[in-house]
């Protein structure tokens, strides 16, 4: 058993018991592998039985409880509750159920109301890139070559100042979106400090580009230094190496076994776009004559073969690898990515953006992959509104509303390792709880991505401003 796995197995078994022990802030106990999601089945278990009441222990029987009740609650783990409730205490869901037993089963519990509202897990931003939140907005629609060199120009140009700033503006912006959870690409690893301390929980991925084997040591030297303050809402949860257009062979498998070497994740952009097909299998076209040129930088060796197909055959993915985009794939990769057991995070309104083509969304779906949601940077999807991810994933992929919200919320939460703790409702999870306008749809789902319009949002239990 790795220590992922007897985490997680102990983790289960504290949950279970209730005796919660694990630091909030610490992501490496409640790390688990892809797919893999250890709560239980169907969080209607937490309903107890008729007349017996189901106590943990006897200290938990005086501890505050908080009781939201809604019109529906849809835990993600089991279907929607009608008129149904959450009791919550000390950041952890206790019960999740019909509002009539919750209330008789918590009678001292102070009422939060929500009239007109869905509750539903904080949604799960799995793919960011905070620091880029005020380099303002790129005007290369349709030009990924060109956006490329676009980001790149105005990141030398940046004041240092503008990447803390940046952070903690895109983190709170997230927030007022409804995200309990952030997967955040950092390239500026001296910004790590300057994450905020209230509000969603950041998992962080410090980036590495590495085009030649001299530059990877260093790379590597500089994304470790990336320290987030202890016991702030960041922590660093493994490793980013950028894409198969900035990263050589020997820095993909030197970050793959750093991510081993500290039980972290592995992620990158991968298939994003045709000029990075064209790089991979011919060495050339515009990420070479334009980007590499205009920069007077070398690539690294192209591969001369699909980036996905180079990636795996060097062995770096896996269930610790979450691949980004991931739009220029073959059915067959698919099977493969769902094989390996790989997470995907899929960024719609990017890819609409640069022009890249669509990602095969219902085939991800169709082959049991995890697939989750991300905003990408403002640079490139104008804002870190992931409800119109959500919507676009819908009308780009065939989605079902409530495919979309699963992405967006247990879907996010397992890619990003964090399967037990989020991303549903059920008993020892965090109490991280949107509150979200219901509208007119065909069902539920349609409805709430109708308003799109997050009304409150509690993170651990507390409620967060928006
Ligand atoms: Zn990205």
């Amino acid at each position: 058993m790795s220590n992922i796995e007897h985490g997680t197995a102990e983790c289960r078994r504290r949950l279970w018991s209730f005796d919660i022990r694990i630091s909030l802030f610490d992501i490496r106990p409640v790390l688990t592998p892809m797919g893999v999601d250890p709560g239980p089945p169907n969080p209607l278990c937490a309903v107890r039985p008729k007349g017996k009441p189901e106590r943990s222990s006897p200290s938990e029987e005086f501890l505050p409880v908080d009781l939201f009740v809604a019109p529906w609650v849809i835990p993600m783990a089991g279907p929607p509750i009608e008129r149904g409730a959450l009791a919550a205490s000390q950041g952890r869901i206790r019960a999740v159920g019909p509002a009539s037993l919750l209330a008789r089963d918590f009678p001292e519990a102070r009422r939060v109301e929500l009239d007109g509202c869905a509750l539903l897990p904080a949604l799960v931003n799995a793919h960011a890139h905070l620091e880029l939140t005020l380099l303002g907005s790129s005007e290369a629609r349709g030009d990924f070559a060109g956006w490329v060199l676009d980001l790149v120009r105005r990141k030398r140009t940046a004041a240092p100042a503008i990447y803390p700033k940046g952070i903690q503006e895109g983190a709170r912006l997230c927030a007022t979106r409804g995200q309990g959870v952030v997967g955040d690409i950092l390239t500026a690893p001296e910004a790590a400090a300057d994450y905020p301390a209230a509000g969603p929980q950041i998992l962080v991925f410090p980036e590495v580009i590495a085009p030649q084997e001299s530059a990877v040591r260093g790379a590597l030297e500089r994304a470790a230094s990336a320290k987030p303050r202890p016991g702030g809402r960041a922590s660093v949860a493994g490793l980013s190496p950028h894409a198969p257009y900035t990263v050589c062979a020997a820095g993909y498998q030197a970050c793959f076994a750093e991510a081993v070497r500290t039980e972290g994740l592995l992620v990158t952009h991968v298939a994003e776009s045709p000029e990075e097909l064209e790089f991979c299998l011919h060495g050339r076209g515009a990420l070479v004559d334009r980007v590499y040129a205009g920069l007077n930088a070398a690539p690294p060796p192209p591969p001369k073969t699909h980036p996905f197909e180079w990636l795996d055959g060097l062995g770096v993915i896996g269930r610790r690898t979450i691949l980004v985009h991931a739009v220029a794939l073959r059915p067959r990769h698919v099977e493969r990515i769902a094989g390996l057991g790989a997470g995907v995070v899929l960024c719609p309104r990017s890819n609409r953006h640069l022009g890249v083509g669509r990602a095969p969304g219902r085939a991800f779906l169709d082959a049991g992959v995890s697939v989750a949601l991300g905003t990408d940077s403002v640079l490139s999807s104008g804002d870190l509104d992931l409800w119109k991810d959500l919507v676009c994933s819908v009308e780009d992929y065939g989605w079902r509303p409530q495919e979309a919200l699963r992405a967006a919320t247990i879907g996010g939460a397992r890619v990003l390792g964090l399967g037990g703790e989020v991303g549903a409702f059920a008993p020892g999870r965090r109490a991280d709880i949107l509150a979200a306008s219901l509208g007119a749809g065909r069902d539920l789902y349609e409805g709430i991505l109708a308003e799109s319009r997050p009304v409150g949002l509690w993170i651990e239990g507390a409620e967060f401003s928006l």
